[in-house]
């Protein structure tokens, strides 16, 4: 066993290479390179031709190339702003080309003179009479004295301090003395064989030094064996990780919350409407998740307006009869307000009780008193409610509301609250997590492994799809005109301000603009402010004056983009549009069409919009329907921006892509059950290689 551990790569300190100090270890770290093994799977995000010489005259806009030629002469030209540069003209006896840099000292100019011979890499682009290169790497050769490289040149993600020269020569140190002995094998036999895959030392030898003849593109796009056996264990890593947590979850023990056909009529007595199918269902299988003594994980997913609050009072109304505590977590003050209007509703005043951040000192020590000595059994809040000192007596659900908002990291640490029971219990509380980001059901699948996944697939009744424009802000009048009328008509609108910046003081100033403009702009209406900024108490009022119809147009930040529920409300202008993503869009869009009336969304763009501004706008124009908006997202944005997981390293994925290698899911999930069953040792070995420490689930 120890030798097996002073040959194993993984208990081999990266100091053990050539070149690395403790210097450079350091460094290292930030790349999460820590031994012998974590080289091998630092791997290349793309690669470079440079194994030979391509003739200029032979090049095309776009091809990345190696060329090696003579200056003939060059000189600066002075472009727009002022902007300098330095244009050389470079040919070889095939063709001619323009090098161009923007950034040159003396030096440079004085190597890139008449005659000199270079050898460039970079890529060809449509210049103003030819083609050109803007900023080659290059160097000066001799004819005849330069070899090419003889493998293909990966091109490894770096980070300050770390070159590519540095990566290079370490992972070609642990190349070199790399056999089966160094790396265990993972795979199981049946997948390698169905799928053609090379074994690990193969592919990972492939992938770092790829032979000269393999196609550029083919690697470009991991379409290579080698890449794609890699890939499959990354994709089975994370897979494992998240079954890893569920699991461990999963043999802890939950309050039973049993739910009797009496309680739930009075329930659903209580409600002004009849519950969708969607709805129906979802309960059912939330009433049966409860009815254990494990925990339920379950992810609600349901698009905006379909109707995902009431879906949590019902499993709230078990727990509460059951006599436990129910935590409810909203991301905004307003949408936690809002849910604790209602939840008042639904059940009784002194049953609820909503904390914030904003309670301070006697106010907060009251509160915190009153949930740990289970005088208040519905605890509603943002997420001030997993503070340290918030200590629950008996919490046995915990409902998590529009969880993208949340990180990961916070889906995880929730867990842990219903163990800190006051009583040093071991109870943890069932899980309900709503999400309104329709994301593509086989991502979510593979990105929330360890939840159990329901979709409220259908809106109330009699709900009409919002019409959506685009216009340019030169039609503003013609807006102005449109909200006038609605106004008239007795309809309520609002209107949204956005900033580029996060900055949310300029975000309230433009807001405050934009509402002092349209209260001169439109005399007979009345026109009301809503931001971040305002204190909690006046917000709610607005928000309740807007409801009780005294305001006709609301002027508002973002703020409201999250659960805002005033059903008359049905227009809507999105200022500035082109700024926001489109989830986001179809988040706002989402504020109207709540009720039975015709609503319309104006989408009001300053020109000229980017090729990908244009895209967003033509996908709202054409469709409401939030899993097809998500879609597009997912294409547009990648999948890191639209789970919001890029800060919080779950699916930081090194070679797989979760969009392009969805076809892969369904055996990666199929395999991680089968070494879970069969070689349970080999789960966390995997998923330290690929995870390393990002992994946070294993400790969860
Ligand atoms: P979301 O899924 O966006 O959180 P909400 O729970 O806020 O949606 O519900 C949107 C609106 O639809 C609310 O006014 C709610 O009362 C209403 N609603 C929910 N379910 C139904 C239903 N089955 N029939 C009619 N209206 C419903
Ligand atoms: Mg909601």
């Amino acid at each position: 066993m120890e030798d097996e551990r002073l040959e194993n790569f993984e208990y081999q300190s990266v100091q053990t290479l050539k070149g690395v100090g403790q210097a450079v270890a350091e460094k290292l770290k930030r790349l999460e390179i820590y031994n012998v093994q974590d080289v091998l799977f630092h791997l290349p995000m793309r690669y470079e031709d440079r194994t030979n010489l391509t003739p200029i005259g032979s090049l095309q806009p776009g091809q990345q190339a190696l060329i090696e030629g003579v200056i003939n002469h060059c000189e600066i030209k002075f472009g727009g702003r002022g902007r300098r540069s330095l244009l050389c003209h470079f040919s070889d006896n095939t063709g001619a080309i323009v090098l161009r840099f923007f950034h040159f000292n003396k030096a440079q100019q004085n190597n890139l003179s008449n005659g000199a011979r270079l050898r460039c890499f970079g890529e060809a682009r449509r210049g103003a009479s030819r083609l050109e290169i803007v900023h080659p790497e290059y160097k000066l050769v001799q004819q005849g004295g330069e070899s090419v490289e003889q493998s293909l040149t990966p091109v490894y993600p770096k980070t300050e301090g770390v070159h590519q020269t540095l990566l290079k020569k370490i992972s070609s140190q642990v190349l070199a003395k790399i056999n089966q002995g160094h790396l265990v094998d993972w795979l199981p036999d049946q997948v390698m064989t169905k799928h053609q895959f090379p074994d690990l030392v193969t592919a990972l030898s492939n992938v770092h030094r790829p032979h000269k003849n393999e196609n550029v593109s083919a690697l470009n796009a991991c379409a290579t064996k080698a890449q794609q056996r890699l890939l499959f264990e990354e994709l089975l890593a994370h897979q494992l990780s998240l079954l890893q947590a569920r699991n461990k979850i999963k043999q802890t023990t939950s309050n039973k919350l049993p739910v009797k056909k009496e309680d739930y009529s009075v329930f659903i007595d209580k409600l002004s409407f009849q519950l969708t199918m969607a709805q129906e269902r979802v309960i059912a299988e939330i009433f049966s998740d409860i009815n254990k003594d494990s925990p339920m994980l379950r992810l609600v997913q349901g698009d905006v307006g379909s109707g995902k609050t009431v879906v949590a009072a019902a499993a709230t109304m078990a727990a509460k009869i059951s006599g436990y505590q129910i935590a409810i977590m909203a991301p905004t003050e307003i949408l936690a307000e809002q849910h604790y209007v209602n939840f008042k509703q639904w059940f009784d005043d002194d049953s609820c009780l909503f904390l914030t951040g904003k309670d301070k000192g006697k106010k907060r020590q009251q509160k915190l008193e009153q949930i740990v000595s289970g005088a208040r059994q519905i605890i509603i809040g943002t997420h001030a409610l997993f503070q340290d000192d918030v200590i629950f007596k008996d919490l046995s659900l915990l409902i998590v509301d529009e969880q993208h908002r949340f990180g990961v990291h916070q889906r995880l640490a929730l867990r842990e609250k219903g163990r800190k029971d006051g009583k040093g219990g071991n109870i943890v509380p069932h899980q309900l997590i709503m999400t309104a980001t329709p994301i593509p059901r086989s991502l979510a699948m593979t990105a929330y492994a360890d939840l159990d996944y329901s979709v409220i697939d259908e809106l109330p009744k009699g709900r009409k799809p919002v019409t959506t424009v685009v216009v340019s802000t030169s039609r503003r009048e013609e807006v102005i005109q449109r909200i006038k009328k609605a106004c008239e008509n007795g309809e309520q609108a609002y209107w949204v301000c956005t900033l580029v910046e996060e900055s949310d003081v300029l975000q309230c100033q433009a807001a405050e603009t934009a509402a002092e403009q349209l209260t001169a702009e439109l005399s007979n209406a009345r026109v009301g402010l809503i931001h971040g900024r305002m204190k909690p108490l006046d917000k709610r009022a607005i928000i309740n004056k807007f409801k009780n119809d005294e305001i006709d147009l609301l002027v508002a930040t973002t703020v409201i983009e999250v659960g805002v529920d005033v059903p008359n409300a049905s227009l809507m202008v999105i200022e500035n549009a082109e700024r926001l993503g489109l989830a986001q869009l179809h988040q706002l869009r989402g504020r109207v069409g709540r009720g039975a009336k015709q609503s319309a969304c104006v989408l009001m763009y300053q020109a000229p919009l980017s090729e990908q501004g244009k895209q967003r706008m033509s996908i709202l124009r054409e469709t409401n329907d939030g899993f097809k908006v998500a879609e597009k997202d997912l294409e547009l944005r990648g999948p890191g921006e639209v789970l919001g997981t890029k800060q919080t390293g779950l699916m930081q994925l090194r070679i797989a892509d979760i969009v392009r290698d969805e076809l892969w899911f369904d055996e990666v999930k199929k395999t991680a059950l089968y070494i879970i069953s069969q070689h349970p040792k080999a789960v966390e070995p995997i998923v330290r290689r690929w995870l390393g420490k990002a992994d946070r689930f294993v400790n969860v």
